[in-house]
């Protein structure tokens, strides 16, 4: 029998290859933009045309090509980025396979024009799905103009199988994002049919995000540095205030290549986790910076995925890093951190322990407007301050143990320079407090406000209290403490039918807290049980927050039950603003707050604290 295999075509090893690289007009983008970053443009100008179908164009002042490597470039494996397979393991170029190119010319008219610095004259070549058809000197600028036409004009499934032109525009814009965003310091322009989308000017990473995503996103950002021997992360992430629901703006860089990772941004929620509303996602730009020979990036042709030798160190170092990031933002510029020791992310080496997230305990007992002080001041709960809340106190007591004696906002303090000193001296708590209780003033029975040494601290007594009440309830949840309290007279809760539906999709949920509650036909339950926490006048209430809570999630049961019950216990018994309180209650609630886990923000996202610094008081009275 006759030998039946055969080797392909290059042009059919290149169609097949470019159902790999090129699936969509972006990923022409993609490649053609990041050959213009290799070539060392500093300038890059895209235009597109009906979403990339008819024409996308990539132009660039890089170094440009002589006239031989203008059609060996569309070689297969051609490239000048790679001699060797060691190289493959240490990449700081963007592209190294030598694929896009021909994968790209087979499946597009192309029309490449391009110059050297040193040539006098450039050169132009066309090639049609692989079919070389013309190379011509050519006037054209140094750098390299890249025209790809009619897209998919030979595969006409590839072409069929485009979404619709906003579809696939959006698809450009999120490829053209993450380009800009790892090279500030490149200009970019992006023209589609003809109309200016984004004209980037080179600049800084900051400036650069603001660009792209708008003045707002200015406000909402925190500097993120994580320093460790294993991997250097540094970039930005969103304020728990800038939390939103839809997921975007969500960027991981590793050596400035663009990378997908659920597993890392499952890091980041878990920082966030208390913080903000469970189906709530941060922004955040965080760019990784790590020993090439640790990672494999050549996992997919996209190389959007990436292999880490160290996955589970990182994704402690990125969850801890983030959550201490978090915890200094807001009552950092308030506080003289001078002499004190820094965050406590230390220099790992690979063999080193990973240090446990730091864990956050404080009173559950504990009631601001209670004035049993032998409950509140219950000694195991001083025992039991771990050092987050121990820092939180500490940064709480610098607010005030510093503040300056002569300062000009006048309040009236039984104490004299003398005993203020000697205070500072003292983190005895009673003292302390009481120090604090007098420097505190009611606003409209709505906002506490106090002097601190940088300045002036607003603090939000409805946000500041639905804090510690929502830590005091998940705690509860946590402990378990005989789950159920089962009720003498069982309580029927008739429904619409839409929420008996939702209510019956989450049973287990409801189950895992403590309710027992049972489904009847006529889409009314019968509640047997509550959590033991509860009361049971506020039973039927928080029921049904749980269920809407749901409804607004859109049925994401992944959204914690314990967070939604514990946002609902809290709010029903949280203080309303117009409340008067007593000096010795906004001392407690102070404390109480400085206390929790997140004192800077309500467990939705808002913030509790705002801090007015000296600066800005003096602008205002300028
Ligand atoms: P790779 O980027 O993996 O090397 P490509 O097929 O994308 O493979 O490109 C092949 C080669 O063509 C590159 O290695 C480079 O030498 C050259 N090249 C491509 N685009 C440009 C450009 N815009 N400016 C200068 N040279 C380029
Ligand atoms: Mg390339």
């Amino acid at each position: 029998m006759a030998d039946v295999i055969k080797l392909m075509s290059d042009a059919l090893a290149n169609q097949i290859a470019a159902g790999e690289v090129i699936q969509r007009p972006a990923s022409v983008i993609k490649e053609l933009v990041e050959n213009s970053v290799d070539a060392g443009a500093t300038e890059i100008t895209i235009n597109v045309k009906d979403a990339g179908r008819t024409l996308i164009q990539v132009i660039d002042n890089g170094c440009g090509m002589s006239v031989t490597d203008a059609k060996m470039c569309f070689e297969r494996h051609a490239t000048s980025k790679i001699y060797k397979s060691d190289d493959l393991f240490c990449i700081y170029t963007k592209g190294f396979r030598g694929e896009a190119l021909p994968s790209i010319a087979a499946v597009a008219e192309v029309e490449l024009k391009t110059r050297r610095e040193d040539d006098n004259i450039g050169t132009q070549v066309i090639i049609n799905g692989s079919q070389f058809i013309s190379q011509n000197p050519i006037n054209t600028p140094v750098g390299t103009n890249f025209a790809i036409k009619s897209l998919f004009f030979n595969v006409p499934a590839r072409r069929k199988f485009l979404k619709s032109n906003s579809t696939e525009l959006q698809h450009i814009v999120n490829e053209f994002q993450r380009i800009v965003l790892t090279h500030p310091n490149i200009e970019f322009t992006l023209y589609h049919n003809d109309n200016l989308i984004y004209n980037l000017r080179a600049s800084n990473l900051k400036q650069r995000i603001v660009n792209v995503f708008g003045k707002s996103i200015n406000q909402e950002l925190i500097p993120v540095e994580i320093d460790t021997s294993i991997v250097k992360i540094t970039g930005f992430t969103g304020k728990p205030s800038a939390t939103k629901r839809r997921s975007d703006k969500q960027f991981f860089f590793v050596n400035n290549r663009y990378m997908k990772s659920q597993y890392f941004h499952k890091a980041i929620t878990l920082a966030y986790e208390n913080i903000v509303r469970p189906d709530c996602i941060p922004p955040y730009f965080l760019y990784f910076d790590i020993d090439p020979h640790t990672i494999d990036v050549n996992v997919h042709p996209t190389k959007t995925e990436i292999n880490f030798e160290n996955t589970s160190d990182i994704f402690r170092l990125l969850q801890a890093g983030i959550r201490e990031t978090l915890s200094k933002c807001d009552i950092a510029p308030a506080i003289d951190f001078e002499g004190e020791p820094d965050a406590e992310i230390p220099h790992f080496s690979k063999n080193d322990p990973i240090p446990p997230m730091p864990k956050v305990s404080y009173n559950p007992y504990y009631n601001p407007f209670d004035n049993d002080s032998e409950k509140n001041n219950n000694s195991s709960y001083h025992s039991n301050y771990n050092e987050t809340s121990q820092h939180n106190l500490n940064n709480w007591q610098n607010l005030y143990s510093n503040f300056d004696n002569d300062s000009d906002i006048i309040m009236s303090s039984r104490f004299n320079s003398e005993q203020q000193s000697e205070l500072t001296k003292n983190d005895s708590k009673p003292l302390f407090s009481e120090s604090v209780e007098n420097r505190l003033i009611q606003i409209k029975n709505k906002y506490i406000v106090s002097p601190s040494k940088s300045g002036l601290m607003i603090i939000d007594q409805h946000r500041a209290h639905k804090r510690i009440l929502y830590e005091k309830y998940l705690d509860q949840i946590n402990a378990n403490v005989d789950a159920v309290q089962t009720l003498l007279y069982p309580i029927e809760l008739p429904l619409d039918v839409q929420n008996f539906a939702m209510a019956y999709d989450i049973r287990d949920e409801f189950q895992v807290v403590g309710f027992d509650i049972e489904f009847n036909e006529n889409n009314s339950l019968t509640i047997n049980g509550i959590p033991s926490f509860l009361n049971q006048n506020n039973a039927i209430d928080i029921i049904n927050d749980i269920i809407e809570s749901y409804k607004e999630g859109h049925g994401n049961v992944s959204s914690s039950i314990k967070d939604i019950l514990a946002i609902a216990a809290a709010n029903r018994e949280v203080i309303s603003y117009g409340q008067t309180l007593l000096p010795e209650e906004m001392r407690n609630l102070i404390d109480s707050l400085f206390s929790t886990s997140a004192p800077n923000y309500s467990p939705e996202g808002n913030p509790t604290i705002i801090i007015i610094g000296l600066d800005e008081l003096e602008k205002k009275f300028s």
